[in-house]
């Protein structure tokens, strides 16, 4: 299945190019009151509400999606973990750049570990990003991203896309320099989700999809999920070492070369195979 938050908060059912508005199922939701509980609200209960969203999308004359505004699909993730330096190449391009490295040192995601983003960064691709530092570079990174559906601390590795409820496009927007990545990453508007999330079962292995991310009319990058570093399962492994996973949170898997400035007025076309396309616009 495919689903997707769009317009005024609504739930959608994305089949072929049409949203089926199956908002009316977040009635069986149990009520909320402080404080709430770990992880998304939605993602806590999706696997039971998972079968009435099905037959209400059966129900739900569709939308072109084309016409709805679509926000992030996770409305409200408990964290966002992102993984550095995450493809060779990216490494090494790094590497090369002084005007991506600024002079520091690069080094392995082994030896940076995963790092957080903050949730007040997160946007979904009706909205815009934000590029209005005029004196400092900005640049694009698409990458495989992923929302935990079920609860997890110190998984093991074999049971770790168990773990999984689904897949998106992740745009980890950054400012170079010298700061901290949690400073440079997490920025309003530097993190982008969507269009939706293709569950797990639905998208089976995460391991080789190409991808890619074009500014305009140019090609920036284009890799496949076979090059990561650390895989899906290995980051949900590693990850979950520090941190228990909840449903809900968001890890972004790390992009591959080809990161490049954008600018206010620059259009981001994001694609992931089996995922689908989303169009990001920027403005100063
Ligand atoms: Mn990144």
């Amino acid at each position: 299945m495919r689903f997707c938050r769009f317009d005024d908060n609504r739930l959608g059912v994305v089949r072929g190019d049409m949203v089926h508005d199956v908002t009316g199922v977040l009635e069986q939701l149990p009520p909320l009151s402080w404080p709430v509980p770990p992880g998304d609200h939605f993602f806590n209960h999706f696997d039971r509400l998972r079968p009435a969203m099905e037959a209400a999308a059966d129900a739900a004359p569709g939308r072109p999606v084309s016409e709805v505004r679509l926000l992030s699909p996770v409305a409200n993730p408990g964290k966002i973990i992102a993984a550095p330096v995450n493809y060779q190449l990216h490494l090494d391009e790094s590497r090369a750049d002084t005007q991506i490295n600024f002079g520091t040192q690069v080094k392995t995601i082994h030896e940076y570990g995963v790092f957080l983003k903050a949730n007040s960064s997160l946007i979904g691709p009706s909205q815009t990003v934000v590029a209005d530092w005029a004196d400092r570079r900005i640049d694009h990174e698409v990458e495989l991203a992923l929302v935990i559906g079920k609860r997890g601390f110190r998984i093991p590795l074999e049971d770790a896309l168990d773990h999984v409820a689904g897949y998106m496009i992740g745009l980890d927007m950054t400012i170079r320099g010298t700061e901290d990545r949690s400073f440079r990453k997490s920025l309003d508007t530097f993190t982008v989700l969507g269009p939706h999330v293709v569950t797990s079962d639905e998208l089976g292995d995460p391991g080789d999809l190409d991808f890619s991310i074009h500014v305009g009319s140019d090609l920036r990058q284009k890799s496949n999920t076979s090059l990561l570093v650390l895989g899906v399962a290995e980051l949900i492994a590693y990850a979950s070492k520090a941190y228990t996973l909840w449903p809900g949170d968001v890890i972004l898997t790390g992009t591959p070369e080809g990161v490049a400035p954008v600018k206010p007025g620059d259009t981001m076309h994001a694609w992931i195979d089996r995922i689908g396309t989303m169009d990001v616009e920027v403005s100063g």
